[in-house]
């Protein structure tokens, strides 16, 4: 068949761009954008035309401005963007971890825009140190006598290691030779830090005496890491901080913790074990802790080093301080958070992830109940149920360890659970779930009151409308 007919019904390129209504696109999404939409939407008529679908390119024609407008709006779209997290997860490492709060975002806005007294003391007219924003605060909540921030919890332990010990030997335990994901594994990090690893122990006892023995002239430091993303049950022993504490004292060297998560509360009162807290790791003796600022602490992506003046200095004036640095919006952002430790209710309030723990089940199920009905009333389709389910930290802390939650389960009518996930993946804001036996789990505890919406009407969306044809 002759489809020439066809072709000749697609404009030219030059002519589609000399439209006033285009022209008017150019102003706003600039010419490249612009070009690049009109070709597309060239080659799909193009694709109508090569089969004969003179009908359907009338169609397209008729509404080509608002065609091209939308391949732009679809098109000035970051690849990175918003997501609702329903996985049940709080620190989702592949969302982002620890998300933020009014509080902390406002900071951190104010700082990005416009200049910043970052590094410049108001009172003298001089230059001064960005470290004075956040440190006063950290001191303030853990009691440390110094502190210092670098991008990760990371980058911290190396810059610890190399300040501290480069070319001595730093004594850790075999029950905490930990990996953390993406490359970060102790071995390594104390090679990269030109530090010695000097190993101690077994796997499931190390003793007092065991870190004793390791210590000879060349010793640097003794490191205590913990084992965030694992557990060693069973004939177990480990050191005490205190211990460590008096044996470095003994022989004169720093105890450094790396702690993982930072943690300024008491996990009891949210029904979760027991962690030591930075204060009390402090308490007990360490000279030096570690942590991340974007775990359960619930602030920026940051790793915090707290503790003894003395460490604190070397650690500031290395020159790997210079390339670990926060930027003016981390350095607000941390301000920020810590601003909110000092008072537990305040943090409780204003810090999402300690707000996400501090929910309770019955607001939970409630939650669930709300839309699971407005879903049935909206005629979606499949089964859909309220049920219990385990929420979990994540983010390499607690491992194991189920927080008690409520879920809207859906096994779905004309598909499978895979392509109903990945039609809530496709949502202008994409929704995230879970599935396990059979049907999709949108977990309560990670869906904070101010998203119940969204999510109804994502789930909404995909559970009124059939499967879309291909
Ligand atoms: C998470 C963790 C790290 C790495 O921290 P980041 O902030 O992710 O860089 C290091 N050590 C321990 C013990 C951890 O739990």
């Amino acid at each position: 068949m002759d489809n020439n007919v066809y072709y000749r019904k697609i404009p030219k390129v030059d002519k589609v761009l000399r439209d006033p209504g285009i022209q008017g696109f150019l102003e706003i999404y600039g010419r490249e954008l612009v070009v690049e939409a009109v070709h597309d939407e060239l080659d799909s008529l193009r694709s109508l035309a090569l089969e004969g679908k003179g009908e359907k390119m009338d169609k397209v024609l008729s509404c080509l401005g608002d065609n091209i407008r939308d391949r732009l709006e679809q098109k000035k779209k970051y690849s990175l963007k918003p997501v609702l997290n329903a996985t049940g997860i709080l620190l989702h490492t592949n969302l982002g971890r620890a998300p933020l709060g009014q509080r902390q975002t406002d900071a951190m806005a104010a700082a990005a825009r416009g200049y910043c007294n970052l590094e410049y003391d108001l009172e003298k007219g001089t230059r001064g140190k960005r470290a004075v924003h956040y440190a006063e605060e950290i001191k303030k909540v853990t009691g440390a006598q110094a502190a210092v921030a670098v991008n990760n919890n990371a980058a911290a332990v190396t810059l610890m290691l190399t300040a501290l010990a480069k070319g001595k030997e730093v004594v850790v335990s075999r029950g905490e030779m930990i990996e953390i994901g993406g490359h970060f594994r102790i071995p390594e990090v104390m090679e990269q830090s030109g530090a010695v690893l000097r190993e101690t122990g077994c796997t499931n006892r190390t003793r007092i005496s065991d870190y004793e023995n390791a210590i000879n002239e060349n010793t640097g430091a003794l490191l205590k890491v913990h084992t965030s993303n694992y557990r060693i049950v069973g004939f177990t022993e480990e050191v005490s901080v205190e211990e460590l504490a008096q044996l470095g004292k003994k022989y004169g060297m720093p105890v450094l913790v790396d702690m993982g998560s930072g943690i300024l509360t008491d996990l009891e009162e949210y029904g979760l074990p027991h962690e030591f807290s930075v204060q009390e790791i402090l308490k007990k003796g360490a000279d030096v802790v570690s942590f991340s600022g974007d775990k359960i602490l619930g602030g920026p992506q940051a790793g915090i080093l707290a503790g003894r003046e003395e460490y604190i200095r070397k650690m500031e004036v290395h020159p790997l301080m210079r390339a670990l640095r926060l930027d003016k919006c981390l350095t607000a952002a941390l301000a920020a958070t810590f601003r909110e430790y000092r008072d537990k209710k305040q943090a409780e309030k204003n810090i999402p992830v300690l707000q996400m723990l501090s929910r309770s089940r019955q607001e939970l199920k409630r939650q669930a109940e709300e839309i699971a009905a407005a879903l049935k009333a909206a005629g979606a389709s499949g089964e859909i149920r309220v049920e219990e389910s385990a929420a979990m930290m994540g983010g390499g802390a607690l491992p194991g360890e189920k927080i008690p939650s409520f879920a809207v389960t859906v096994v779905p009518g004309r598909e499978s659970c895979e392509s109903l996930a990945e039609r809530l993946r496709r949502l202008p804001v994409p929704v995230i779930v879970y599935i396990r036996e059979n049907r999709i789990f949108a977990d309560m505890r990670t869906v904070m009151p101010e998203d119940k919406e969204m999510l109804l009407n994502g789930l909404k969306q995909c559970l009124t409308q059939q499967k879309e044809e291909i």
